[in-house]
């Protein structure tokens, strides 16, 4: 292959080709220090120049208010499952969840294996989670309600977040995180693996309001201590330094694109070609309902298995790579994330089409 593929994969996922190169460019010999990113001390005052502008682009981008704190933590964010109870939850009290997928249901299952008590206070696992719970009451003293914003896997997406009064509410943002502008003030904590719409996979960004960070136990691994973490700047011990780097040149890349709002319209209008594609069509299926549809992972079925493989095939034989659905749900998925360009939704649609005049 000599062009770079179209990459619908769910993650790691497609990086802006500008910052590839960026990459390439400082590979060997960074703005002239004659090293790699990967081989600098990150207690050099390069990489310190480095983790702060990180911090202050996703300040920027994000419009994050003061009173957060932006951590750049390790272990995915399967790590948070288990860290967000484990600083946030105190013995004797319940953290309502809502269950909207596979991820949902890991972070829950992470609760319950502390031994932590959890209220799962909605769900839409009865109709195979192919939509967001509209009608939900939290706890009035729930510890907090965590959500998962996207559901990369069913293809469901929160349109709005819901007002939890005093509740702090928190995010799995992993695989929509900056796709849109949002009020970071609603939440007391965002956290997000970066290796779908921020970077490599090794970094989760975590967003955490301050006063949080003082709830943090002593006697919780020091690795998933927000107080530690957040004392530390992110370099307690030695940080993903690569992947925070990478990090830093995609704030600047959606800078250049135009920021949050911009990327949004990109997004919606490529989220649109693609359900319109499927609902003009009685060869594809959608199989979200439509006030729930994700704009970054956009599942669909065809008539049968059979063809939903030739599918993935002939597709990549066309140059588009990542359409396999979820090994738990099967069917077709295309992730559309930030970096996945316009063309690339558009040829697909086109291979689309002439799929269905075959085949149909
Ligand atoms: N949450 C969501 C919404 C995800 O999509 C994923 C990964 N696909 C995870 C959590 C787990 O992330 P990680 O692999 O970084 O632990």
């Amino acid at each position: 292959m000599k062009e770079r593929i179209y990459n619908f994969n769910a993650g790691p996922a497609a990086l802006p080709q500008s910052v590839l190169e960026e990459v390439r460019d400082d590979l060997l010999n960074y703005k002239g220090e004659g090293l790699s990113v990967m081989e600098m001390s990150h207690r050099s005052k390069t990489f310190d120049g480095i983790i702060k502008d990180a911090e202050r682009l996703m300040k920027e981008v994000m419009r994050i208010p003061d009173g957060y704190k932006v951590l750049f933590m390790q272990g995915g964010a399967t790590l948070q499952f288990a860290a967000v109870p484990m600083n946030l939850l105190a013995e004797g009290q319940s953290a309502d969840y809502i269950n909207t997928g596979a991820w949902s249901k890991k972070a829950i299952a992470e609760v319950k294996k502390l031994g932590k008590q959890v209220n799962v206070i909605a769900t839409s696992e009865d109709e195979n989670f192919s939509y967001i719970p509209g009608t939900f009451t939290v706890t009035p003293d729930a510890a907090y309600l965590h959500i998962t914003s996207n559901n990369t896997i069913f293809g469901t997406q929160f349109q709005t977040y819901p007002d939890t009064g005093n509740v702090p509410l928190i995010v799995d943002m992993s695989s929509d995180i900056n796709c849109r502008r949002i009020d970071v003030s609603k939440f007391a904590l965002i956290y997000a693996g970066a290796q779908k719409n921020m970077g490599p996979s090794g970094v989760t960004i975590v967003i955490i309001r301050e006063d949080l960070l003082e709830r943090s136990p002593d006697n919780i691994p020091t690795m998933t201590s927000y107080k530690i973490i957040g004392e530390k700047d992110s370099l307690y011990n030695t940080p993903p330094t690569f992947g925070i780097y990478v990090i830093k040149l995609v704030l600047e890349w959606i800078q250049k694109t135009g920021g949050l709002e911009k990327l949004e319209a990109i997004n919606q209008q490529k989220a649109k070609i693609l359900y319109d594609a499927i609902d003009k069509s009685d060869f594809y299926r959608g199989t979200v309902r439509p006030d729930s549809r994700s704009i970054m992972n956009v599942p669909f079925r065809l008539p049968s298995e059979d063809l939903e493989k030739q599918f993935v095939a002939e597709a990549l034989e066309n140059g588009m790579l990542g359409l396999k659905g979820h090994r738990s749900v099967g069917g077709i998925r295309a992730s559309i994330y930030n970096a996945v360009p316009l063309k690339a939704v558009e040829t697909l649609v086109r291979f689309m089409e002439e799929f269905e005049k075959k085949n149909g």
